[in-house]
Parts: C-alpha cells; structure tokens; sequence
C-alpha cells in the first residue's frame, strides 16, 4: 500500500501569522490597588448571589413543580454500583475477546468434528487369535471383558468400575448398541475400550458378504457414535469357524478369545467370584457378561472380584494397555 504523504508545512513560510507579544496587566495590579480592591468584592457578591440562584431546591418543592402523572425523575440508580459494572467490563481487553472468541469457535470445531481415537491392538497381536496376553509374573495386570451389551445393567458395571477405578474391554452387539448409544458413549467417556461383537451376533456359519456387513456395520456404528475405531473382534460364542473370525483377521483386528470363563451366564454369584479370583494370572483375559440377559449376577459378583484381586495385588487394565505392556516388557528383557 502507498505510504500516505503530508506536506511538510502547511503553508508557506511567508503567510505565517506574526506573534507579537502582548503585554498583560493584572487587574490588581501594584499601581491601582483601590481598582483591584473593588473589583474583588464585586466578584465575590457575584458569585455569592450565583450559588444562592443555583442551591439545589428542596426535595418537596422539586416534586411540587412536577406534573403529578410524570414518573419522579430524581436519580433511582445508584451511581457507584453503575461505575463498578462499568470498570469490571473495561477490564475485559479487545485481546481476551479476541482469545475467549478463538476458543469457543475451537471448542465448537472440535464438538463437530471429534479426533479419532484408536482402540487396536500392538501390530504383533493384529489378525491373530488371542487368547491371553504374555506378562511376566511380577505384572499383576488382568483385563476384564465384558460382551453382548450395551444393555441394562452396564450401567451398573461401569458404576462399580468407576468406583475402583478399574478398566475394562467392552465388546458391543451393534443392534444393542443402537439402543443405548448414551452408554455407548460413556463406555469411551469413562476410558475403557470397545471392542467389535458383530451386528446380530450370528452363531450359524455366514457368507462372505454377511460377515462384512456383520463387522463393518458393527465398528462403522461405533465410530459414528464415539469417534473410536476399534481394531479388537471377538467372535459371538467364541466361534473361530463361521466365517466371522476368518473375516475379521483378514482385516487386521485382533481376534480376541479369553482364558478365563467366569461362567457368569450359568452358575451363582459365589461361584462366579471364586471362577475369577482363584484362577487369575497376570496376562489373563477374563469373559464376564454386561448384556443380552439378566446381568445381576455379574452385577453382584463384580465388587467382590476386584476386592479380592485388589488385595492381591492385581490391577485391571484394558486389553490394549495390557498387549502395550506386554510389548514393552518383552522389548525390555530383549
Ligand atoms: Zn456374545
């Protein structure tokens, strides 16, 4: 842009106006003592009768004069209170504006339009058929997974989760999910991991294209929902042999069995505890139920589980933290 230009003076030197000095005299000058005298006195009866003329008037007579369907006009606000409210939003400078602006549109981006998070297993464990993960004995680490919810009693769980600061692996049945996306959602929300449980989940063998629907559908839902991508399948009924399995590990997720069944689904809650807390090992996974039935089995079950593992010792992590933690010991001891 052109840099503006300015005459340099702005006339010419020869139109100047010419200052003369001007010798001023006081009126009380030296030499007129008698002038200045009078003129003090005059000034002060003035300005005596002026300040009579402008005293404020009495309240009643200022009412008095008013017509009686006016609103009273004397001042309501309190002048103090107003120059408060004034000096805080001064304080707000056009830089905090511009700063609180920037965030809320920032904010508002990242409502729309979520990061993605990856829920997926170390690239050693990806299209393989899992069924515990390698720790050495000092690692007291379990995952617990719970499948075939979301449901009613996931709630519950993740309650009890919560209150023992515990993780866990969700595998979800989509068309169960569909009908509980807030629970969904606080799975993630509340850190634990999702993983893959197939849309309807199938026993039956299914073809090619049903599997992919099956999958596809499931962990696209999941995204949709949560923003996760999930790289962790498990097969409904632990059935390697109906074309889900095969269809999953073709796609990379890790295809995840467990090594220890709580049985949760048929025997009681004493029975359930003890299926866990006896046979647990660092590394193991372990399949407990949060859906597709009546859960309060595994409701009741769950506090005395991680009691009683807590006093061993044991924490309870989801299943790609313990594959991480499986990978960087190995790594360590190489
Ligand atoms: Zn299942």
């Amino acid at each position: 842009m052109k840099k503006p230009t300015f005459p340099r003076v702005p006339y010419p030197i020869a139109s100047r106006p010419k200052h003369r000095s001007v010798k001023r005299r006081s009126p009380i000058g030296n030499h007129c003592e008698s002038f200045g005298k009078k003129f003090v006195s005059t000034s002060l009866l003035n300005l005596g009768f002026l300040l009579l003329a402008f005293r404020p008037l009495p309240q009643e007579v200022l009412l008095a004069t008013l017509p009686q369907d006016e609103p009273n006009p004397l001042p309501t606000v309190e002048v103090p209170r107003v120059q408060a409210v004034v000096a805080s939003h001064a304080q707000v400078s056009l830089q905090q504006v511009d700063r609180i602006w920037e965030s809320t549109q920032a904010q508002l981006e990242l409502a729309q339009n979520p990061p993605t998070v990856y829920h997926v297993a170390p690239e050693e464990f990806r299209g393989q058929t899992v069924y515990d993960v390698p720790l050495p004995s000092q690692d007291r680490v379990v995952a617990l997974t719970f499948d075939d919810g979301p449901w009613t009693e996931t709630a519950q769980i993740l309650d009890i989760l919560r209150k023992h600061d515990a993780r866990a692996t969700f595998f979800v049945v989509g068309s169960h999910a569909e009908n509980k996306v807030d629970l969904l959602r606080r799975i993630v929300a509340e850190d634990h991991a999702i993983g893959n449980h197939s849309w309807n989940h199938r026993y039956h063998p299914v073809s090619t294209t049903e599997a992919v629907r099956e999958i596809d559908r499931t962990s696209d839902f999941i995204y949709e929902v949560t923003g996760v991508r999930t790289g962790f399948f498990r097969p409904p009924g632990g059935n390697l042999t109906n074309g889900l399995a095969d269809r999953a590990a073709q796609q990379d997720y890790a295809v995840m069995m467990w090594s220890l069944d709580s049985l949760d689904y048929t025997v009681s809650v004493p029975e359930i505890v003890n299926n866990v807390v006896d046979r647990a090992s660092p590394g193991a996974v372990v399949l407990l139920h949060d859906g597709g039935g009546n859960r309060a089995r595994t409701v009741a079950a769950l506090p005395e589980i991680l009691d009683r593992l807590e006093a061993e010792g044991y924490r309870f992590a989801t299943l790609p933290e313990m594959m991480e933690l499986s990978v960087s010991r190995r790594q360590k001891s190489e």
